[in-house]
C-alpha cells in the first residue's frame, strides 16, 4: 500500500529524514516510535504531503511520486494522494462552530460531493462506530478531549481513505481519556484498516501493531513485529531507547 525509497527531508540546513526505506502492507498497522525530534511526525506528514520530501520516492495506493530538491509538486498529484489518506491530529482540529455530525459530514459534501442525506447517513454510522451516536448534535466544546478525538477519527474515516495516518492522537489527552481513543483505533486495526500511527503508547504498539518501526536521528534503526522489537531488539540504540521507557 505504501512504499518509501530513500526518502529525505531537509528544513534548510536541518536534515531531518536521512534516507527512509519503508514498506506498509495493505490491512496492517504500523506504529512509529522513537525519541523526541527523531523525525516521526515529519515522516508521517510526508506520507500525505503536508511536508514535501526533499528527495526520494513515495508510492501510496498506486500513486508514485519522485522528489528532487527545488522541484515543484503538481497540485493534481497532491490532491490525488491526499484523497487516499485520512489524518488524525494530536489537537483534533474539529470545526468549533459545527456539531459532531456536521464535522463528519462536511468533507463528504464539499470534497466528495455526496448528497446531504448520504453524508448524514454515513456520518451517523461512523459516529455509532466510535460510540458517539448519542452525541451527534453536540459541539466540540461540549465534548471531552477523548470524544473530540473520536469524532476526528470518524471524520477521517468518512472520506473512505485507503490509509489512516495518526499523529500522536492521544498525546493531548488526560490519561483517563487515552484508553477510549486507543480502543477505537484497535477496532479499526482489527477491521483491516491500513494505519500508520506515531505514538508514545507502547502498550498500543504491542497490542495493535503488525510492525513497529524505531526511528532515531532520521533513520530507521530497526523494525519488526512488536514481539521481536520489544522482546529481542537487535540494535543497541533500540535497547537504550526501550530501557529509558522503563
Ligand atoms: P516528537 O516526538 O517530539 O513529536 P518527532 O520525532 O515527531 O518528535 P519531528 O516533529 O518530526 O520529530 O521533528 C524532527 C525535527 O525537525 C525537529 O528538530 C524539529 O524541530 C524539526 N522540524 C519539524 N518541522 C519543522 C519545520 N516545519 N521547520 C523547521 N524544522 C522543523
Amino acid at each position: 500500500m505504501i512504499q518509501l525509497h530513500n526518502l529525505h527531508k531537509r528544513f534548510h540546513d536541518l536534515h531531518v529524514l536521512r534516507g527512509i526505506d519503508l514498506s506498509v502492507e495493505e490491512g496492517t498497522t504500523t506504529v512509529i516510535i522513537g525519541p523526541s525530534g527523531s523525525g516521526k511526525t515529519t515522516l508521517l506528514r510526508c506520507l500525505n504531503l503536508l511536508e514535501v520530501p526533499s528527495e526520494g520516492t513515495l508510492e501510496l495506493a498506486g500513486h508514485r511520486l519522485d522528489f528532487r530538491s527545488g522541484q515543484k509538486l503538481r497540485q493534481t498529484d497532491v490532491i490525488a494522494l491526499r484523497q487516499q489518506t485520512g489524518m488524525v491530529f494530536q489537537s483534533y482540529n474539529l470545526f468549533p462552530h459545527m456539531t459532531a455530525l456536521q464535522n463528519v459530514m462536511e468533507g463528504q459534501i464539499t470534497v466528495q460531493k455526496r448528497s446531504k442525506d448520504a453524508a448524514q447517513d454515513k456520518a451517523l454510522k461512523l459516529l455509532d462506530k466510535v460510540g458517539l451516536r448519542e452525541r451527534a448534535d453536540m459541539y466540540p466544546h461540549q465534548l471531552s478531549g477523548g470524544q473530540q478525538q473520536r469524532v476526528g477519527i470518524a471524520r477521517a474515516m468518512a472520506m473512505d481513505p485507503k490509509v489512516l495516518l495518526f499523529d500522536e492522537p492521544t498525546s493531548a489527552l488526560d490519561p483517563e481519556l487515552v484508553g477510549e481513543v486507543l480502543k477505537v483505533m484497535k477496532e479499526l486495526a482489527d477491521d483491516g484498516m491500513t494505519m500508520v500511527v506515531v505514538t508514545h503508547e507502547m502498550a498500543f504498539a504491542r497490542d495493535a501493531a503488525d510492525r513497529v518501526v524505531f526511528i532515531d536521528q532520521g533513520v530507521i534503526v530497526e523494525q519488526g513485529p512488536p514481539g521481536d522489537l520489544f522482546e529481542r531488539p537487535q540494535q543497541e540504540r533500540t535497547r537504550q531507547f526501550l530501557n529509558r521507557l522503563g
